[in-house]
């Protein structure tokens, strides 16, 4: 079966499939497929052996009818314009299922960042943020971390921001140290708010948690945290991966003595205990839980059919082809869609952008009991649509997302 689609084409059908069930008018269909607007910039740097790098530079701004735009910002080479877009469709709905005042939006610069160095990097940051600065703002448009960018990356778009303003604005971005307004808890956030989910299915699905076995692949910030979040629930991590391969341990491992030896080694391989197998390996592998943790189209028709788990947890965006998302699905695997699953990053950075807008500070706990109420309820309206539309989750999560949108457009009217 040829799988001959872009994250774009995806994300449009995605649409298509919610505006047929909700019946929506097609003039908000056609408004709601494209971005409101779209940025390329070239980003001329400086590099540290005198020469000049040239990247392109993306931000799309989907819809912003329920707030300010949203989204993180990726540094990944080959990066294009329409997938980008495609994630920034993503983020809108992700907003309005996780029920927050924002847009989507996303970012991307077209970088092999392992490339540059601290310096190269914090110059292409800042450059790239001065090329789209008037279209940024924490009323218009709020970065926030994503692939190969992290608080380091948020805290110099925030002094750089702040410095064409002439004033210290922490509320423009999210993701940022805790030392200049970051939130606790925003680094776990994508990760624990994945395990809120696959604790809810659980619950639903009446699969018991206690030494449950867990397969994550991608070893980042979110699949990390994500291990440690479900260690805490008592289920055992058997399989983890990164970018050089996989390990498995069917007696479980230890997140925490994992990324220690990630720290000194720069991989998870030759942990001891462990044998080392693939990245298709580990999708394949024998467990109760899957949470893909790194990027777009790893579950393809190629492999669906060899999956194991009984639950899959999207904690990637687009981690399944809608081929592959078939095939689990006549399996009878539950899968929890990326746009539920993962949308526990931006609650975070909302409740950062409320405390910044606040001049605030909350406990770790206030914000993870908040996280936790916040999953929890967009999890139960999802299952319950679900349920009622006889649907698959990622349907149900779709028309939840779309629908709030287009809600607002119908009550909002057009200008002029
Ligand atoms: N990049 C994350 C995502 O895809 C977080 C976005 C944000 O916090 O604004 O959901």
């Amino acid at each position: 079966m040829a799988e001959e689609h872009t994250a774009l084409t995806v994300a449009l059908a995605q649409l298509k499939l919610a505006a047929q069930k909700l019946e929506l008018n097609s003039g908000i269909h056609k408004m709601l497929s494209q971005p409101k607007r779209s940025i390329s910039v070239s980003i001329d740097i400086r590099l540290d052996n005198g020469a000049i790098g040239v990247y392109n530079g993306i931000r799309v701004q989907h819809w912003d009818v329920r707030g300010p735009f949203k989204g993180g910002i990726r540094y990944y080479p080959n990066i294009t314009q329409d997938e980008v877009t495609a994630l920034s469709m993503l983020m809108t709905w992700k907003c309005a299922i996780a029920d927050i005042p924002y847009g989507g939006a996303k970012g991307g610069v077209c970088v092999d960042s392992k490339k540059l160095s601290k310096h190269e990097l914090e110059r292409l940051t800042r450059r790239y943020v001065s090329l789209i600065v008037e279209y940024l703002g924490p009323h218009r448009d709020i970065p926030a971390p994503d692939m190969y960018t992290d608080a380091q990356t948020m805290a110099w778009i925030m002094d750089t921001y702040s410095q064409l303003k002439g004033y210290m604005v922490p509320e423009c971005v999210t993701g940022k140290p805790v030392e200049v307004g970051g939130s606790e808890g925003r680094t776990e956030a994508t990760g624990r708010g994945v395990i809120h989910c696959v604790k809810e299915a659980a619950q639903n699905k009446n699969l018991k948690l206690k030494n449950a076995t867990v397969a994550i692949q991608g070893f980042g910030n979110v699949g990390y945290h994500a291990a440690v979040a479900a260690n805490e629930i008592g289920c055992k991590v058997v399989a983890v991966s990164d970018s050089t391969g996989a390990i498995c341990n069917p007696n479980g491992l230890n997140p925490v003595a994992v990324l220690a030896h990630k720290e000194k080694t720069g991989t998870v391989q030759n942990f001891k205990g462990c044998i080392n197998i693939t990245n298709e390996d580990l999708l394949e592998t024998e467990c109760d839980i899957l949470i893909p943790a790194a990027m777009e189209n790893q579950i393809t028709c190629k492999n669906a059919d060899k999956i194991r788990a009984k639950l899959v947890a999207e904690a990637a965006n687009g981690p399944t082809t809608p081929e592959a998302d078939k095939c689990l699905h006549e399996k009878g695997i539950v899968l929890i869609p990326d746009i539920l699953a993962n949308c526990g990053g931006v609650t975070v950075s909302y409740f950062e952008w409320v405390q910044n807008l606040t001049r605030e500070h909350w406990t770790l706990q206030e914000v993870n009991e908040k996280l936790e109420t916040k999953m929890t309820k967009a999890f139960d309206d999802v299952y319950a649509l679900s349920q009622k539309e006889k649907s698959d989750m990622r349907t149900a999560a779709l028309m939840m997302g779309v629908g709030r949108v287009a809600n607002a457009i119908k009550v909002l009217g057009l200008w002029p």
